[in-house]
């Protein structure tokens, strides 16, 4: 029997190394490894007879070999030849350069084997079959089996038994009792690893985003008895904003004035407000926290803007100069700033920064106004060394990600929700085209034209280097995709940009895309969240079968941001039908808010979307549709939330514990 917190080298089968290689990718115990959920399942639990078998055809077989050997071809390469049998009949199998088959496999023993049926010669054969002993309980063949996420250096084979061991011998406690519509949450790990079927993989998924959903509402109910308590000495007596408002270079849409009226409604309250601010990517978000900066600091307050990265802070320093320098002080904190004259106190009216803003000292006693941007990029505990004041700040969290309006009143219940619905005027619709490989050579061409005019191009890939393992292999990369570029448009056209260089390195090369008169910047998915460049006309993005709708939205939404007409072109790895139609959906829908929805509905095809709807935890399994999940997620949070027992029992146990852990990273 294991415990969850055990570490992941007690598993029987796991050595050192293979413990080495599970750390280095997060997995430390137990119940990390039971926590790392498969992103789809294969369907291998249907065993054929040898006699009905067809090429072409994907098999699991189960029954015995005979007659095997290992000889050498006239080109000097090995193959090891053998009959598989059951009772309908024989088949051949072949494997090519693998010696070491032969004295692995015995004739007494009966297996399972998975392939594909093809032609060799004139005969059918499978070469290279996946093999497992049969057994009881097999991990891999002869049932509906689990497809991981590859971990560098262990075999998929390797996690799935290691998987098996940990799921049907770990302790598994519930904190939940009598759930007549949902799995036990020892079931529920049983089933979402190894199901019995594919319906109760669904099941099983409804049961952990239960505990997701409890997650937040508890959380959002703590929120809310929090600062029921709270008073702040800083609050607006008289609304400047509309002098504001007049002055600026255009007209604001009207749910930009409306959001920015609530907003300015609660900062005149004693209590400090908590406004979420909720927008599509592009719908102008930026200017409603500038406008209520001023009002703030025009009412003698201070005010702090805290951003996800080190370049966004640096857009948005320049975007808050553009409105407010004239009249106030704004400084910059990163980590590439001297911070150091802090220590002598605030001498600024509004701080931008990163995380490095939340080591000056005197922060919290400084904010009155502190604007979150991408609330998912913070952890709770960051957050709350702010918030958490003699003079607690008023706050203003912005984000991106389209949040249904049922489920941010059950379970933002502590904010006010202020919504962005339509974008600026005169922005065109984005032309969205997933183009099959045999267009690429057009599609340069065309862009050619647009970096002639001066416009600019982002090509997006997933992978930094070119990956080793067998299922990425088709995943484009930076290293991959940058010489041809180069070759293409002449390497001082292309720009680098990607999550391994610097800080200072990657605000260099946005503010050079950003000066230089048109040119590609070719990048990871580093740019997805608020970066801003107006004359991007195009972006490419390589694999794109990689990324949820949602995320593929995020990235198409760093064209368009003029009055000019953008593109978004897509290319898939490979022209796998699954793909083409998935993607397709973007071609058709414009709007954030559906594609999120149409992720969701994807589920039942076996993704599993890491939407994050809040800064505590990924709600990995949620199906917003599923009204039963929500209200049993609120009826059971309450219960939990009101009775001290329970909320003991649930805050002890380790898979709720887990939720703690992700929202502090
Ligand atoms: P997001 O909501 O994604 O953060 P931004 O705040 O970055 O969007 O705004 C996108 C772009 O639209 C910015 O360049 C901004 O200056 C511009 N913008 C914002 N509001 C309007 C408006 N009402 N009319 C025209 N342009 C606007
Ligand atoms: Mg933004």
């Amino acid at each position: 029997m294991y415990y969850p917190t055990d570490p992941i080298e007690n598993l029987k089968g796991v050595g050192k190394w293979t413990g080495e290689n599970f750390k280095k990718a997060s997995i430390k115990t137990v119940g990390d490894l039971l926590n790392y959920f498969p992103f789809r399942h294969e369907d291998l639990s249907v065993i054929q007879k040898i006699s009905e078998v067809n090429v072409e055809d994907k098999v699991v077989l189960k029954g015995n070999f005979k007659r095997i050997s290992t000889f050498l071809t006239k080109t000097k390469k090995r193959l090891t030849k053998a009959k598989f049998y059951d009772k309908s009949g024989e088949l051949e199998i072949t494997w090519f350069s693998a010696p070491y088959i032969q004295s692995q496999l015995n004739e007494e023993d009966t297996y399972h084997i998975t392939g594909k049926i093809t032609k060799f010669g004139n005969k059918n054969t499978i070469v290279n079959p996946q093999i497992e002993k049969s057994e009881k309980t097999t991990a891999h063949i002869g049932r509906i089996v689990p497809i991981y996420f590859n971990i560098p250096n262990i075999y998929m084979k390797t996690i799935r038994k290691s998987m098996l061991e940990a799921v049907k011998n770990t302790k598994i406690d519930d904190f939940l009792e009598d759930l007549e519509d949902f799995m036990s949450l020892n079931q529920a790990y049983t089933e979402i690893h190894f199901p019995t079927s594919f319906e109760s993989v669904e099941r099983a998924k409804d049961r952990i985003a239960l505990d997701e959903l409890i997650h937040v509402k508890l959380h959002s109910e703590k929120q809310k008895q929090i600062n029921k308590k709270l008073k702040t000495n800083f609050n607006t007596k008289k609304d400047y904003s509309e002098s504001f408002i007049k002055k600026l270079p255009f007209n604001l849409t009207k749910d930009q004035v409306s959001s920015i009226k609530i907003i300015n409604e609660q900062l005149s309250k004693k209590s400090p407000m908590n406004v979420l601010l909720s927008g599509d990517v592009g719908s102008g978000k930026t200017i409603v926290s500038i406008v209520s900066a001023y009002n703030t600091l025009k009412n003698k307050g201070k005010v702090v803007y805290l951003a996800p990265t080190v370049v966004l802070a640096n857009q948005v320093y320049k975007e808050y100069s553009k409105f407010l320098s004239e009249k106030y002080n704004i400084e910059l904190v990163t980590s590439q700033t001297n911070n150091k004259k802090f220590k002598e106190g605030i001498k600024a009216d509004i701080l931008i920064g990163t995380h490095a803003l939340l080591n000056v000292e005197g922060l919290s006693e400084f904010a009155n106004l502190v604007v979150i941007d991408e609330q998912h990029k913070f952890g709770v505990k960051q957050r709350a060394k702010i918030i958490e004041s003699t003079n607690p700040p008023h706050v203003l969290t912005m984000t991106a990600t389209p949040i249904p309006r049922s489920m941010a009143l059950a379970f933002f219940g502590e904010m006010v929700v202020a919504q962005i619905k339509t974008k600026p005027k005169g922005r065109k619709l984005i032309k969205t085209k997933v183009l099959p490989e045999s267009k690429r050579k057009a599609c340069y061409t065309w862009i050619k034209n647009e970096v002639i005019k001066e416009n600019k191009v982002y090509h997006i890939v997933p992978f930094i280097e070119v990956s080793e393992a067998e299922n990425f292999k088709d995943v484009k990369s930076v290293e991959e995709v940058y010489p041809k570029l180069a070759k293409e448009f002449g390497k001082s056209k292309v720009l680098l940009l990607h999550g391994k260089m610097k800080d200072d390195e990657k605000n260099e090369v946005i503010a050079k895309f950003k000066e230089q008169k048109g040119g590609i910047l070719l990048s990871t998915q580093v740019v997805e969240v608020g970066v801003d460049v107006k004359e991007a006309t195009v972006i490419i993005i390589e694999s794109a079968e990689r990324f949820g709708l949602a995320s593929l939205h995020q990235l198409r939404g760093r064209v368009g941001r003029n009055d000019l007409q953008s593109y978004c072109f897509l290319f898939a790895s490979n022209d796998q039908k699954g793909n083409a139609t998935r993607l397709k959906n973007m071609e058709k829908e414009n709007d954030g808010f559906r594609l999120a929805q149409l992720d969701l509905e994807n589920r039942g095809s076996g993704e599993i979307f890491g939407i994050r709807q809040s800064g505590e935890v990924d709600l990995k399994f949620v199906d917003f549709k599923n009204t039963k999940l929500i209200e049993q997620a609120t009826i059971q949070a309450q219960n939990i939330f009101e009775n001290p027992e329970k909320l003991k029992k649930y805050t002890a146990n380790y898979f709720t514990r887990d939720f703690f852990y992700i929202k502090d990273n």
